[in-house]
């Protein structure tokens, strides 16, 4: 067996986390402001990651990065039900629910660049007996202008130092310019972090949404990786720059995979009064969801954060995250 999801965290500070019904939620933790400055939500950070029963857990973070109005909320609700349903085969859910949790929330739909985290910690049971504490981010920028860009790029650097998983979400393909932010957020990212022979960042998952030519690459983690080894290919003959940007990616992560998800179909895709059930979206969407998220989440599959080949636990991970704001807030 492959380990078993345990009872959530629940907590006792009555707390604001929480909305009246006692329903977990989004909590914003970090922004950026008009004006291209920072402002972390210590307390709120504090009271999700203090909690009694995860403080000395090692923490599993998994962020969800990209631009908006790309489908994160909609991808992160499933995640949750696959965490709430504690990974059982059933965790998709009913064909006639709506979906909920990161989306379709009054003020989560706010277009605010920065982080938001999941009020509920996880607790999961790894089935080499370990319990770990998972947090799931929604880290969101956008990349129209010059001083968005920067601050996308500082906000997508700081969800990468913290999180054990960092799932790139990309329309359509993988373009330069993609890359490109990628060298970018990551190069901030490494200034600010101790100089050492270990690599940075840990997981960097490439995850293309509306992938249109599966007759060339298949959907999926194996068309994805066999697609991505293709566009992060240095060759000879390539303008210097393109290299460059491949080297540096290659050098920051230790795990770089890809998955290529297909169109969920023009309901989704383009109805303003669809919820999110299951019945609107297409087969083929469901079906790699399907795998998809078990091949993110399951128990097996979850990496404790580490720093400097250290493993990281929920209060520890509270501390970086305060200090790395502080180098960029300067
Ligand atoms: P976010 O801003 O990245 O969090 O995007 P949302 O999850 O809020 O989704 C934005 C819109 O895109 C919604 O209308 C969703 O129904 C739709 N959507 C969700 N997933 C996909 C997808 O894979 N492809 C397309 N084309 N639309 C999607
Ligand atoms: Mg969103």
């Amino acid at each position: 067996p492959t380990g078993s999801f345990t009872d959530k965290a629940t907590y006792d500070w009555s707390s604001e986390e929480e909305e009246p019904d006692g329903r977990a939620r989004p909590i914003q933790v970090l922004v950026v402001k008009e004006d291209h400055t920072f402002e972390l939500d210590e307390a709120a950070l504090s009271r999700i990651l203090l909690a009694e029963e995860v403080h000395n857990r090692e923490v599993v973070a998994i962020s969800v990065a990209g631009a908006f109005r790309k489908g994160k909320s909609f991808l992160m609700d499933f995640m949750l039900r696959y965490m709430y349903s504690q990974a059982s085969e059933e965790w998709l859910g009913e064909a006639e629910e709506p979906l909920t949790g990161f989306s379709w929330r009054g003020g989560s739909e706010r277009e605010t660049t920065g982080i938001q985290i999941w009020s509920e910690v996880f607790l999961v049971d790894k089935p080499d007996g370990r319990k770990v504490a998972v947090l799931l981010m929604d880290t969101q920028g956008t990349f129209d202008s010059q001083s968005t860009l920067r601050d996308s790029a500082t906000v997508f650097a700081l969800s990468t130092m913290i999180s054990s998983m960092q799932v790139y979400n990309i329309s359509q393909n993988v373009q330069e310019d993609d890359l490109q932010h990628l060298q970018l957020f990551t190069e901030y990212g490494r200034l600010a972090m101790e100089e050492t022979f270990l690599k940075p960042f840990q997981s960097m998952i490439f995850l293309v949404r509306d992938w249109s030519f599966p007759y060339e690459f298949g959907y999926g983690q194996e068309g994805g990786m066999k697609f991505l080894e293709k566009r992060l290919k240095i060759s000879e003959n390539q303008h210097e720059e393109l290299q460059n940007v491949r080297k540096h990616i290659h050098s920051c992560f230790t795990n770089i995979s890809c998955f290529l998800m297909p169109h969920p179909g023009l309901k989704v895709a383009t109805n303003p009064n669809f919820d999110g059930r299951l019945k609107e979206i297409d087969r083929e969407f469901i079906n790699n969801l399907q795998i998809l998220v078990p091949w993110l989440l399951s128990p097996k599959n979850l990496d404790v954060k580490e720093i400097n080949g250290s493993n990281i636990t929920c209060r520890g991970l509270l501390e970086y995250f305060k200090a790395y704001i502080k180098i960029y807030q300067g």
